[in-house]
Protein backbone atom coordinates (compact mmCIF):
# COMPACT_ATOMS: atom_id res chain seq x y z
CA UNK A 1 0.00 0.00 0.00
CA UNK A 2 1.34 3.26 -0.65
CA UNK A 3 1.21 6.17 1.21
CA UNK A 4 -1.65 8.96 0.46
CA UNK A 5 -0.68 12.35 0.90
CA UNK A 6 -3.25 14.91 1.78
CA UNK A 7 -3.78 18.73 3.12
CA UNK A 8 -7.05 19.42 4.09
CA UNK A 9 -9.28 18.63 6.59
CA UNK A 10 -11.94 17.47 4.70
CA UNK A 11 -9.74 14.98 2.71
CA UNK A 12 -7.96 13.78 6.03
CA UNK A 13 -11.46 12.69 7.03
CA UNK A 14 -12.74 11.29 3.82
CA UNK A 15 -9.47 9.29 3.35
CA UNK A 16 -9.47 7.99 6.69
CA UNK A 17 -12.87 6.86 6.76
CA UNK A 18 -12.39 5.13 3.43
CA UNK A 19 -9.35 2.95 4.61
CA UNK A 20 -11.02 2.24 8.02
CA UNK A 21 -14.07 0.79 6.13
CA UNK A 22 -11.81 -0.77 3.76
CA UNK A 23 -10.40 -2.51 6.57
CA UNK A 24 -13.10 -3.07 8.71
CA UNK A 25 -15.68 -6.17 9.10
CA UNK A 26 -19.34 -5.06 9.16
CA UNK A 27 -20.48 -2.99 11.44
CA UNK A 28 -18.88 -0.40 13.76
CA UNK A 29 -17.89 -2.86 16.51
CA UNK A 30 -15.31 -4.15 14.00
CA UNK A 31 -14.37 -0.74 12.77
CA UNK A 32 -10.24 -1.24 13.49
CA UNK A 33 -7.83 1.65 15.42
CA UNK A 34 -6.80 4.68 14.67
CA UNK A 35 -3.33 5.69 15.04
CA UNK A 36 -2.24 9.20 15.05
CA UNK A 37 1.70 10.56 14.78
CA UNK A 38 1.79 14.52 15.35
CA UNK A 39 5.23 15.97 13.99
CA UNK A 40 6.80 18.93 12.52
CA UNK A 41 8.68 16.95 9.76
CA UNK A 42 12.04 16.72 9.08
CA UNK A 43 11.78 13.30 10.16
CA UNK A 44 14.16 11.45 11.32
CA UNK A 45 14.30 7.74 12.65
CA UNK A 46 12.79 8.74 16.03
CA UNK A 47 9.87 9.87 14.55
CA UNK A 48 9.90 6.52 12.42
CA UNK A 49 10.23 4.59 15.77
CA UNK A 50 6.75 6.66 16.76
CA UNK A 51 5.08 5.28 13.19
CA UNK A 52 6.38 1.95 13.48
CA UNK A 53 4.94 1.70 16.70
CA UNK A 54 1.99 3.38 15.52
CA UNK A 55 1.56 0.74 12.14
CA UNK A 56 1.76 -2.13 14.61
CA UNK A 57 -1.03 -1.25 17.12
CA UNK A 58 -3.57 -0.01 14.48
CA UNK A 59 -5.11 -0.68 11.64
CA UNK A 60 -5.35 2.65 9.75
CA UNK A 61 -2.27 5.18 10.27
CA UNK A 62 -2.42 8.85 9.93
CA UNK A 63 1.06 11.05 10.71
CA UNK A 64 0.86 15.02 10.60
CA UNK A 65 3.54 17.08 9.18
CA UNK A 66 2.78 20.47 10.31
CA UNK A 67 5.16 23.60 11.09
CA UNK A 68 3.26 25.13 14.03
CA UNK A 69 3.98 28.94 14.49
CA UNK A 70 2.37 29.20 17.53
CA UNK A 71 5.13 27.44 19.45
CA UNK A 72 7.47 29.51 18.20
CA UNK A 73 8.63 32.27 20.44
CA UNK A 74 11.59 33.08 17.97
CA UNK A 75 10.77 34.03 14.44
CA UNK A 76 14.20 33.13 13.01
CA UNK A 77 13.87 29.32 14.55
CA UNK A 78 10.51 29.26 12.75
CA UNK A 79 12.10 29.76 9.07
CA UNK A 80 14.78 28.05 9.99
CA UNK A 81 13.04 25.04 10.85
CA UNK A 82 14.14 22.51 8.00
CA UNK A 83 11.54 21.63 5.51
CA UNK A 84 11.73 18.15 3.74
CA UNK A 85 8.22 17.01 2.54
CA UNK A 86 9.43 14.71 -0.13
CA UNK A 87 12.14 13.07 2.13
CA UNK A 88 9.02 13.30 5.08
CA UNK A 89 6.61 11.19 2.87
CA UNK A 90 9.17 8.14 1.81
CA UNK A 91 10.16 7.67 5.39
CA UNK A 92 6.38 7.60 6.60
CA UNK A 93 6.24 5.41 3.27
CA UNK A 94 8.36 3.24 4.04
CA UNK A 95 7.12 2.95 7.87
CA UNK A 96 3.59 1.87 6.46
CA UNK A 97 2.11 5.22 7.42
CA UNK A 98 -1.24 5.19 5.06
CA UNK A 99 -1.86 8.72 5.26
CA UNK A 100 0.54 11.83 5.23
CA UNK A 101 -1.39 15.00 6.46
CA UNK A 102 0.28 18.27 5.62
CA UNK A 103 -2.10 21.46 6.13
CA UNK A 104 -0.70 24.82 5.53
CA UNK A 105 -0.81 27.62 8.38
CA UNK A 106 -4.22 28.78 6.54
CA UNK A 107 -5.93 25.48 6.80
CA UNK A 108 -5.32 24.61 10.22
CA UNK A 109 -5.77 28.55 11.28
CA UNK A 110 -8.20 29.93 8.65
CA UNK A 111 -8.73 33.16 10.78
CA UNK A 112 -6.01 33.43 11.68
CA UNK A 113 -4.18 33.00 15.36
CA UNK A 114 -6.61 31.47 17.21
CA UNK A 115 -8.31 33.62 19.99
CA UNK A 116 -8.71 30.54 22.46
CA UNK A 117 -6.23 28.65 23.11
CA UNK A 118 -4.92 25.56 25.37
CA UNK A 119 -2.85 26.15 28.14
CA UNK A 120 -0.47 24.08 30.36
CA UNK A 121 -1.35 26.60 33.34
CA UNK A 122 1.39 26.01 35.69
CA UNK A 123 3.17 22.86 34.54
CA UNK A 124 3.84 24.66 31.44
CA UNK A 125 5.94 27.78 32.63
CA UNK A 126 8.58 25.37 34.28
CA UNK A 127 11.61 23.75 32.57
CA UNK A 128 11.00 24.29 28.78
CA UNK A 129 8.45 26.26 29.47
CA UNK A 130 10.46 29.36 31.48
CA UNK A 131 12.94 29.16 28.97
CA UNK A 132 10.28 29.13 26.01
CA UNK A 133 7.46 31.26 27.03
CA UNK A 134 3.98 30.17 25.77
CA UNK A 135 5.82 27.39 23.94
CA UNK A 136 3.43 25.22 25.22
CA UNK A 137 0.52 26.75 25.06
CA UNK A 138 1.16 26.54 21.14
CA UNK A 139 2.08 22.81 21.27
CA UNK A 140 -1.01 22.10 23.55
CA UNK A 141 -3.61 24.11 20.97
CA UNK A 142 -2.37 22.30 17.89
CA UNK A 143 -1.92 19.02 18.99
CA UNK A 144 -5.67 19.73 20.75
CA UNK A 145 -6.81 20.66 17.15
CA UNK A 146 -4.52 17.48 15.49
CA UNK A 147 -6.09 15.04 17.53
CA UNK A 148 -9.87 16.45 16.82
CA UNK A 149 -9.55 16.99 13.61
CA UNK A 150 -7.92 13.16 13.07
CA UNK A 151 -10.30 11.21 15.08
CA UNK A 152 -12.45 8.47 13.32
CA UNK A 153 -15.97 9.13 12.96
CA UNK A 154 -16.83 5.58 13.52
CA UNK A 155 -17.02 3.24 16.86
CA UNK A 156 -15.50 5.05 19.90
CA UNK A 157 -14.38 1.73 21.25
CA UNK A 158 -11.37 -0.49 19.89
CA UNK A 159 -12.68 -3.69 18.98
CA UNK A 160 -11.01 -6.00 21.69
CA UNK A 161 -13.52 -5.20 24.08
CA UNK A 162 -11.16 -3.63 26.32
CA UNK A 163 -13.53 0.07 26.52
CA UNK A 164 -10.57 1.45 25.33
CA UNK A 165 -10.86 3.78 22.85
CA UNK A 166 -10.66 2.95 18.84
CA UNK A 167 -8.03 6.34 18.19
CA UNK A 168 -4.47 6.38 19.89
CA UNK A 169 -2.18 9.09 19.30
CA UNK A 170 2.12 8.53 19.80
CA UNK A 171 4.43 10.77 21.40
CA UNK A 172 7.81 10.68 21.79
CA UNK A 173 9.42 10.55 25.57
CA UNK A 174 12.17 13.06 24.22
CA UNK A 175 9.97 15.55 24.70
CA UNK A 176 9.34 14.67 28.60
CA UNK A 177 7.50 17.63 29.10
CA UNK A 178 5.36 17.74 25.93
CA UNK A 179 4.81 14.39 26.49
CA UNK A 180 3.47 14.51 30.02
CA UNK A 181 1.15 18.22 29.55
CA UNK A 182 -0.32 16.09 26.56
CA UNK A 183 -1.38 13.11 28.99
CA UNK A 184 -2.60 15.80 31.50
CA UNK A 185 -5.02 17.27 28.90
CA UNK A 186 -6.37 14.41 27.74
CA UNK A 187 -7.25 13.08 31.00
CA UNK A 188 -8.05 16.85 32.62
CA UNK A 189 -10.02 17.51 29.44
CA UNK A 190 -11.61 14.29 28.69
CA UNK A 191 -10.48 13.55 25.17
CA UNK A 192 -11.25 10.01 24.05
CA UNK A 193 -7.95 8.76 22.93
CA UNK A 194 -5.12 6.69 24.59
CA UNK A 195 -1.64 8.61 24.90
CA UNK A 196 0.96 6.35 23.78
CA UNK A 197 4.71 6.91 24.51
CA UNK A 198 7.36 5.64 22.68
CA UNK A 199 11.66 5.67 24.10
CA UNK A 200 13.65 8.25 23.53
CA UNK A 201 16.09 6.89 19.80
CA UNK A 202 19.56 7.92 19.93
CA UNK A 203 22.05 8.65 17.18
CA UNK A 204 24.71 5.86 17.66
CA UNK A 205 26.85 8.62 19.42
CA UNK A 206 24.25 8.82 21.94
CA UNK A 207 22.90 12.32 20.72
CA UNK A 208 18.97 12.07 21.07
CA UNK A 209 18.27 11.95 17.57
CA UNK A 210 16.19 15.79 16.81
CA UNK A 211 15.73 17.76 13.82
CA UNK A 212 17.57 19.95 14.64
CA UNK A 213 21.10 18.19 14.66
CA UNK A 214 21.47 18.71 11.69
CA UNK A 215 22.69 22.41 12.81
CA UNK A 216 25.47 21.62 14.89
CA UNK A 217 29.13 21.46 13.39
CA UNK A 218 31.38 18.54 13.94
CA UNK A 219 33.09 20.10 17.48
CA UNK A 220 29.33 21.51 18.96
CA UNK A 221 28.25 17.68 17.90
CA UNK A 222 31.03 16.60 19.89
CA UNK A 223 30.67 18.91 22.89
CA UNK A 224 26.28 18.21 22.56
CA UNK A 225 27.28 14.53 23.68
CA UNK A 226 27.93 15.79 27.78
CA UNK A 227 24.38 15.92 27.56
CA UNK A 228 23.36 12.36 27.62
CA UNK A 229 26.99 11.45 29.19
CA UNK A 230 25.51 13.33 32.19
CA UNK A 231 22.37 11.62 32.35
CA UNK A 232 24.19 8.47 32.15
CA UNK A 233 26.60 9.30 34.71
CA UNK A 234 22.84 10.54 36.84
CA UNK A 235 21.56 6.80 36.25
CA UNK A 236 24.60 5.12 37.34
CA UNK A 237 24.48 6.34 40.50
CA UNK A 238 20.40 6.20 41.01
CA UNK A 239 20.83 2.07 39.40
CA UNK A 240 23.76 2.20 42.48
CA UNK A 241 21.45 3.62 45.14
CA UNK A 242 23.69 6.39 45.32
CA UNK A 243 22.94 10.02 46.41
CA UNK A 244 23.40 12.00 42.79
CA UNK A 245 25.13 14.50 42.99
CA UNK A 246 23.63 16.94 40.58
CA UNK A 247 25.87 19.64 41.02
CA UNK A 248 29.38 17.49 39.72
CA UNK A 249 26.75 16.52 36.58
CA UNK A 250 26.56 19.91 36.20
CA UNK A 251 29.82 20.64 36.52
CA UNK A 252 30.80 18.27 33.64
CA UNK A 253 27.98 19.68 31.13
CA UNK A 254 29.52 22.95 31.46
CA UNK A 255 33.40 21.90 31.49
CA UNK A 256 32.37 21.31 27.64
CA UNK A 257 33.82 23.70 24.98
CA UNK A 258 30.54 25.86 23.78
CA UNK A 259 27.62 24.42 25.66
CA UNK A 260 25.74 26.90 27.88
CA UNK A 261 23.32 24.76 30.82
CA UNK A 262 20.19 25.87 31.11
CA UNK A 263 18.90 23.03 33.43
CA UNK A 264 19.95 19.70 34.61
CA UNK A 265 16.98 18.67 37.08
CA UNK A 266 15.43 15.73 38.39
CA UNK A 267 11.85 15.78 38.62
CA UNK A 268 8.16 13.78 38.79
CA UNK A 269 7.67 12.18 35.38
CA UNK A 270 3.80 12.68 35.78
CA UNK A 271 4.12 16.51 37.05
CA UNK A 272 7.59 17.57 35.89
CA UNK A 273 7.64 19.05 39.90
CA UNK A 274 11.42 19.10 41.04
CA UNK A 275 12.12 16.45 43.59
CA UNK A 276 14.98 18.88 45.51
CA UNK A 277 15.38 16.08 47.92
CA UNK A 278 16.61 13.87 45.24
CA UNK A 279 18.93 16.19 43.75
CA UNK A 280 22.13 16.06 46.09
CA UNK A 281 23.64 13.86 48.84
CA UNK A 282 20.48 11.60 50.04
CA UNK A 283 20.94 8.47 48.64
CA UNK A 284 18.32 7.36 45.47
CA UNK A 285 15.50 5.63 45.94
CA UNK A 286 12.17 5.16 43.82
CA UNK A 287 11.73 6.87 40.20
CA UNK A 288 12.26 9.73 39.26
CA UNK A 289 12.85 11.58 35.54
CA UNK A 290 16.50 13.26 35.04
CA UNK A 291 15.96 16.31 31.86
CA UNK A 292 18.18 18.88 30.65
CA UNK A 293 18.40 21.49 28.40
CA UNK A 294 21.54 23.67 27.04
CA UNK A 295 22.28 25.79 24.22
CA UNK A 296 25.04 23.95 22.13
CA UNK A 297 26.06 26.98 19.50
CA UNK A 298 23.13 27.97 17.73
CA UNK A 299 21.08 24.80 19.05
CA UNK A 300 18.89 24.64 21.67
CA UNK A 301 18.87 20.99 22.98
CA UNK A 302 16.83 18.59 25.40
CA UNK A 303 17.45 14.96 26.65
CA UNK A 304 16.15 13.31 29.90
CA UNK A 305 16.37 9.58 31.30
CA UNK A 306 14.12 7.37 33.49
CA UNK A 307 16.05 6.94 37.37
CA UNK A 308 15.23 3.74 39.53
P1 LIG B 1 8.80 16.99 16.43
O1 LIG B 1 8.70 16.76 14.95
O2 LIG B 1 10.19 17.33 16.88
O3 LIG B 1 7.74 17.89 16.94
O4 LIG B 1 8.52 15.57 17.09
C1 LIG B 1 7.36 14.84 16.79
C2 LIG B 1 7.25 13.69 17.74
O5 LIG B 1 8.39 12.85 17.59
C3 LIG B 1 7.22 14.12 19.21
O6 LIG B 1 6.28 13.31 19.91
C4 LIG B 1 8.62 13.85 19.66
O7 LIG B 1 8.74 13.59 21.04
C5 LIG B 1 8.98 12.63 18.85
N1 LIG B 1 10.43 12.50 18.74
C6 LIG B 1 11.29 13.42 18.21
N2 LIG B 1 12.56 12.98 18.34
C7 LIG B 1 12.49 11.78 18.96
C8 LIG B 1 13.47 10.82 19.40
N3 LIG B 1 14.77 11.02 19.22
N4 LIG B 1 13.03 9.70 20.00
C9 LIG B 1 11.70 9.49 20.20
N5 LIG B 1 10.74 10.34 19.82
C10 LIG B 1 11.13 11.47 19.21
Amino acid sequence: MSIALVTTIAELKAATAALLEERAGAGAAESGTLGLVPTMGALHHGHAALARAAVEENSVVVATVFINPLQFGDPGDLARYPRTTEADLALLGEAGVDIMFAPSVEEMYPGGEPMVRVTGGTMGEIHEGASRPGHFDGALTVVSKLLHVGMPNTGLAAPDGSGRPAYRAYFGQKDAQQLALVRRMVADLNFPVDIVAVPIIRDADGLASSSRNRFLSAEERESALVLSRALELLKGRADAHEPLDIRSAEELVRSAPGVELDYLEVVDPDTLAVRAELCQDTPFTGQALAIIAAKVGPVRLIDNVLLG
